[in-house]
């Protein structure tokens, strides 16, 4: 396993469109360890393959609490069969956008398919933050930020403030 370098905002990669994967193999799963370890090291909750650079529609996420026990999460190609009406505000980060938080709605549920980290077809109902972290994940695959749904000005704002600390570091 290796740790990747996370790509951040405005990094013009972070706006494509990833491609889905054609099978789940060695060669992907080396890339979803990488993945992991990587978002671990960060540390964050949730990693799209794009953040690192890959245009595949490759997610890994981990949900557990510090004190609990790792619960690593891998969704490959995944859909989303389902919306709720019902939609959430929930204050969101991003490992691709640095120390900026802000609130986004989305529906509070999702059904969701994909194929796991061994290749097999998996449907699940997300609610809460797996149901938040699936669709901020699943937007990256799209190129799309969570700062792309708050208004222009905040958009600017963080990417002016995440700038910034690049430049500082
Ligand atoms: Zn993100």
């Amino acid at each position: 396993m290796a740790l990747r370098e996370i790509l951040i905002v405005p990094d013009p990669r972070l706006k494509q469109k990833s491609a889905p994967v054609e099978g789940v193999d060695d060669e992907l799963r080396a890339l979803m360890d990488d993945m992991l370890e990587t978002m671990y090291a960060a540390p964050g909750i949730g990693l799209a393959a794009i953040q690192i650079g890959v245009p595949q529609r490759v997610i890994v996420m981990d949900l557990a609490r510090q004190e609990e026990e790792k619960a690593p999460r891998f969704l490959v190609n995944p859909q989303i069969l389902w919306t709720s009406e019902e939609t959430v505000p929930y204050e969101e980060g991003c490992l691709s956008v640095p120390e900026i938080f802000d609130e986004v709605e989305r529906p509070a549920r999702v059904r969701i398919r994909y194929l796991d980290y061994h290749g097999k077809a998996v449907e699940e109902d997300a609610e809460g933050i797996f149901a938040v972290c699936v669709q901020h994940e699943m937007d990256h695959l799209d190129g799309v930020l969570f700062i792309d749904h708050l208004s222009r000005l905040k958009r600017e704002q963080a990417v002016k403030k995440v700038k910034k600390q690049a430049k500082a570091a």
